[in-house]
């Protein structure tokens, strides 16, 4: 487990607000191993989700690279604090099935997010919406708080989102019948496997 990094960690939350969240190996007990450590961290696994167009990408991380070491560690806190919030209210939602927790703190930060929000329409007549360049190295984050918005937005949606007993990541259950219960059946599913063996067998 030990060289699991945000390169080859499992990405399994459904949506990119939830795989945002799932940024540290385990939630439960308590909160595990960082995996967005550094600013670099957090480039790579921009790149990874794919939620940027590549000319986007692009432009988002010269601009990122061009940060100064002390604008780099206020992104990497803002990460850090907005995961956070989401998490304990995703989280709510997940056990009570209901929106709660640092609601009003969430939406303060969508708000913030909508004000870069940027609306364009292309010769077709197609409408796309984009942030403005003014912090781009808040643009990971932002679109996290995009997805988080329209996730709440949607009860159906969030009537979904699930809390994996073993580490505590949430992911969204899209399965048919709605009862999916790990995160990740080859690590979490097995994982418990494993451990009701033991207890089993050591009696
Ligand atoms: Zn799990």
């Amino acid at each position: 487990m030990e060289n699991i990094d945000v390169t080859n960690m499992s990405v399994c939350g459904g949506i990119l607000c939830l795989d945002f969240i799932n940024t540290v190996s385990e939630w439960l007990p308590e909160t595990g191993k960082e995996y967005i450590t550094h600013h670099e961290a957090l480039i790579k696994w921009t790149k990874r989700m794919d939620f940027l167009s590549p000319k986007a990408f692009r432009a988002y991380e010269i601009a990122a690279r061009r940060l100064e070491p002390q604008q780099q560690v206020s992104a990497l806190k803002y990460f850090r604090q907005v995961r956070q919030c989401m998490y304990e209210v995703m989280n709510e939602v997940a056990k009570k099935k209901k929106v709660a927790g640092p609601f009003d703190q969430l939406g303060d930060h969508i708000r913030s997010s909508n004000r870069h929000l940027i609306y364009k329409k292309d010769a077709a007549g197609t409408v796309s919406a984009s942030f403005d360049e003014q912090y781009p190295a808040m643009i990971p984050v932002w679109h996290a708080l995009q997805s988080a918005a329209s996730l709440l937005l949607d009860a159906a949606q969030w009537n979904r989102v699930r809390s994996c007993p073993s580490c505590g990541w949430l992911f969204l259950d899209s399965s048919k019948g709605g009862k999916r219960k790990w995160c990740d059946m080859t690590l979490c599913g097995s994982r418990d496997k494993a451990s009701r063996y033991y207890y089993n067998h050591k009696q």
